[in-house]
């Protein structure tokens, strides 16, 4: 049986920390800490995609706004249809969608009508033309299957004029603004977005386009940060790389304070350099210093930075991704819309033996696949270590190996928590 070892790479982070936090305690410190924001704007439908209404919609229409056809075919009276055996009728008139039928249907009588046509009066019932059988004369027969009512869509059937279609705190879907656009919507009422301001802090950060000395690496949480960030839909403000200097840091915590409402930085919060974060910090706000009992991403820096909110994320770029998904991503999705979001959390079998230790929270990058016989399987999408991207890259899920957790055999069926519900 193969296993793979998951905490392979030696780090301050090995070993548990008696005072450390757990997973859910500083979720719960940080929604405790949040007010969602209620400034509003008004915007137009096609920006409203994602945004979260301000006001109750109220529905100033029926829909469908007539009662109209469901099928190409004929309308009828359905007291006139045959009880038993055939009958025939004459067709007085044509109804295509987008016109109107005077003509009222006298006994013996019935329309052509295609679809979304509204009803002529007199005609309640229609019967599809597959089941018509054309005569010679404008003459049609039909038989005795038929019953009234049916093929119609009533008028006010999908909404009703007066109805509440959607709530204030909605975070509207690309159906949602088929509907608003179905009741003539042309602008919305939304609360504003966050506005979020991150840096990369480090001596060692080189930015694309330098020439990387010995001991340099290029800033890739600014990226990958940029990217989450886009995807929330969130107003990003990229303050760039600050060095690790008092005056430098101090700069940028204060300016990118002063334009949003939450600031995230990545690196600096490890032992050795959360010392002079914390100073720096200590006198421009209220913030704690965490260590979280969790891999990746055991330091967390969350508080009040003036009059926004606080995220220092650690320097390692998958625990600057897992912490933003676990922990900023929530909390941002709060502000927006005053609600703390469930993610999607599917089970799946193990494909390979996993070891852990109880004690801590371990995400495991993953890869889940769906075996020959159809069931969700789920395994490692590569090394762990909290500095290795690409198996994050490969992953498209995370598995959820909580404090308890003594390990998984194969087999063993895991909690996993998607990127996506397709892949
Ligand atoms: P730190 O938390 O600042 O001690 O950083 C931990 C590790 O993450 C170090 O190896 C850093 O070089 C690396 N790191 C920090 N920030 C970044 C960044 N913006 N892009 C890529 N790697 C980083
Ligand atoms: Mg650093």
């Amino acid at each position: 049986m193969e296993s793979v070892e998951i905490s392979n790479q030696p780090s301050c982070a090995d070993d548990t920390d008696p005072v450390s936090l757990s997973v859910s305690q500083a979720r719960d410190a940080i929604r405790a800490a949040l007010t969602m924001i209620t400034d509003q704007e008004s915007v137009p439908i096609r920006s409203a995609l994602g945004r979260v209404l301000a006001a109750d919609c109220i529905s100033p229409i029926d829909v469908p706004s007539h009662t109209n056809s469901a099928m190409d075919g004929y309308a009828f009276a359905g007291v006139d249809f045959p009880s038993e055996g055939t009958r025939e009728y004459r067709v007085a008139a044509t109804v295509l969608a987008g016109q109107t039928s005077a003509h009222r249907c006298a006994p013996g009588e019935c329309v052509r009508i295609m679809t979304g046509a509204p009803m002529p009066p007199g005609t309640d019932s229609v019967v599809m033309q597959e089941q018509v059988e054309v005569l010679a004369d404008q003459r049609i027969r039909i038989d005795a299957r038929h019953r009234l009512g049916q093929n119609v869509r009533q008028a006010g059937e999908d909404i009703a004029s007066g109805a509440s279609v959607f709530e204030r705190g909605r975070s509207l879907t690309a159906a949602d603004l088929g509907v608003l656009a179905s009741l003539g919507f042309a602008e919305l009422r939304v609360f504003r977005r966050p506005r979020v301001a991150f840096f990369s802090t480090g001596d060692e950060l080189r930015s694309i386009g330098e020439t990387l000395a010995e001991g340099e690496v290029y800033d890739s949480n600014r990226y990958t940060l940029f990217a989450m960030l886009r995807e929330l839909g969130v107003d990003l403000f990229d303050l760039g790389v600050v060095r690790d200097d008092r005056e430098a840091l101090e700069q940028a915590f204060r300016q990118a304070s002063a334009m949003a409402d939450v600031v995230v930085t990545s690196g600096g919060v490890s032992v050795g350099e959360a010392d002079y974060t914390k100073e720096i910090l200590g006198s421009l706000g209220d913030i704690s210093f965490w260590t979280i009992a969790m891999k990746p991403g055991r330091p967390l820096t969350f508080g009040r930075l003036g009059n926004a909110m606080f995220f220092g994320l650690p320097g390692n770029p998958v625990a600057v991704m897992l912490t933003f998904q676990q922990f900023v991503r929530p909390a941002l999705r709060y502000l927006a819309g005053g609600r703390w979001p469930t993610p999607l959390i599917v089970e799946a079998r193990a494909r390979v033996a996993l070891r852990k230790r109880p004690g801590r929270y371990e995400f495991v990058r993953g890869i889940l696949a769906y075996d020959d016989a159809g069931r969700l399987t789920v395994g490692p999408s590569g090394a762990q270590g909290s500095g290795i991207l690409t198996s994050m890259s490969r992953a498209n899920c995370i598995i959820l190996l909580d404090e308890d957790c003594a390990g998984v055999s194969e087999g063993d069926v895991v909690r996993v928590e998607p990127f996506a519900t397709w892949w």
